[in-house]
């Protein structure tokens, strides 16, 4: 969504924003035709049989809808759980009691704890491997960003066998070229993708039956990076894209909603599932209370993205048990005027930097880069990276830190349109990520 888009969510205050926003989605709106093949029927009906936990409580809110995962013909819980902070085996397991069966987890999650608590999670719970999916990536097991990048296939090979022993499983459904765009910079787009090396091993792991399905991902899905997802969708090769896809326009770098909603439509079409990540953004951190007894700014949120039919689930990092009863509730549930009012009032009071935006730095005399600052210190506090947003930090020149703001008179925030306190964050980031 770019900015005007925000603008619209903020200014409008009737229904007819509403029906706007929902009808943008909409399956008509998208030319989405279903094909009669059953290769390609992409329909969203739920599973006959939901993956037995044999711990059901009577009246416990769960996931009621499952999804199909494109040509695939995997059918997934329509809120699925991010592993990102992945570090009590019990988050997990009451994660697949309430019926949750996707599970998005990488070697460089917690250093490798992610999977094995996944592993353990899954063990404990009794329910068949086949009847769960997990994600995991082609990364070393080390902290974030661990991404593999130009290696030899035998060191691909490695990895994945590495995932397995810490998964305790013998095989896995998806494995990621993760996180595109990073670690990667100066190279095409699609370098990582077309990595021979990567894909012999692919083919290989699968041979022996131990991966089912190749995979990419991209936080930042910039202009920059369009070529390298419709590469993707097109080669043949990627069953699955994960994207970032939420209300407030779902990717960085001034994508629009639009450029996005293009991108599941075309994976869609092709048989290709399209997996929604970073589906909180503007509702993260915000009181999570229920609001006039009809839902939350989070289930809001989820509502919306799951309102686009391309959308085969949303992954969203789930910390504690509460979180996940509070997430399942939304499991199947229809977007309304009540959850669009809900996400309107998120986005008014929503004092986060947009990821994307760099409006205000064109008027800091002093260069200070506020909006990575700004995200790095996200990633401190919402994505249990405190040593990589550290790391980052302690990377930019000394004179584009926070702490150049020292008697500034703040002439950067009157160019925000979203009522961040730029120098108050700016302190509290510098506070945060300072090793000093
Ligand atoms: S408060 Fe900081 S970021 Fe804003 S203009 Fe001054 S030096 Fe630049
Ligand atoms: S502080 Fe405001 S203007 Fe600056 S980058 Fe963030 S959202 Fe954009």
């Amino acid at each position: 969504m770019s900015s005007n888009d925000n603008k619209n969510i903020n200014n409008s205050t009737d229904r007819r924003g509403f029906l706007k926003m929902a009808s943008a989605i909409s399956l008509g709106s998208l030319g989405l035709g279903y094909c009669s093949t059953k290769e390609n029927d992409l329909e969203q009906k739920p599973m006959t049989k939901q993956p037995a936990t044999g711990s059901e409580e009577p009246g416990a809110s769960r996931i009621i809808s499952y999804r199909r995962l494109g040509r695939t013909g995997l059918r997934v819980s329509d809120i699925s759980f991010g592993a990102g902070g992945l570090t009590n085996y019990r988050v997990a397991l009451r994660a697949i009691q309430l019926g949750i069966n996707y599970f998005d987890t990488a070697p460089d999650y917690v250093g490798g704890r992610s999977e094995k608590v996944l592993g353990q999670a899954i063990k404990a719970s009794g329910v068949p491997r086949s009847r769960l999916v997990i994600a995991t990536k082609f990364c070393y097991e080390t902290g974030y960003p661990g991404h593999m990048y130009n290696e030899s296939k035998e060191t691909y090979m490695k990895a994945v066998n590495d995932c397995l022993k810490r998964l305790q499983t013998n095989y896995i459904d998806f494995v990621f070229v993760h996180a595109l765009g990073e670690k990667d910079s100066g190279s095409p787009e699609t370098y990582r993708l077309k990595d021979q090396n990567m894909l012999a091993a692919f083919r290989e792991l699968k041979s022996q039956g131990k991966v089912r399905h190749l995979a990419v991902s991209c936080h930042n899905y910039t202009a920059a990076m369009k070529g390298g997802i419709d590469y993707a969708i097109n080669s043949g090769n990627f069953d699955l894209i994960m994207l970032a896809y939420n209300f407030r326009g779902g990717s960085p770098d001034k994508q629009t909603l639009e450029s996005v909603v293009n991108m599941s439509k075309k994976a869609y079409r092709k048989g290709v599932a399209f997996v929604a990540m970073k589906t909180l953004n503007g509702a993260r951190g915000l009181d999570s209370e229920e609001l006039k007894g009809k839902g939350t700014f989070a289930q809001a949120a989820f509502k919306w993205v799951l309102s686009n039919p391309a959308v085969g689930c949303l992954v969203v990092t789930m910390r504690n048990m509460s979180q996940i009863e509070e997430y399942v509730k939304a499991s199947g549930q229809k977007f309304t005027y009540n959850d669009y009012q809900l996400l309107k009032q998120a986005s008014l009071e929503s004092k986060e930097c947009q990821i994307g935006c760099t409006d205000c730095e064109k008027n800091c005399p002093k260069g200070v880069k506020i909006a990575d600052i700004l995200r790095y210190n996200i990633y401190f506090n919402y994505y249990d990276q405190e040593k990589y947003a550290m790391q980052k930090y302690s990377f930019l020149p000394a004179s584009m830190r926070a702490n150049n703001c020292d008697g500034c008179e703040s002439p950067c925030q009157s160019s925000c349109a979203y009522g961040v306190n730029i120098k108050e964050q700016l302190a509290e980031a510098h506070a945060n990520l300072s090793f000093a």
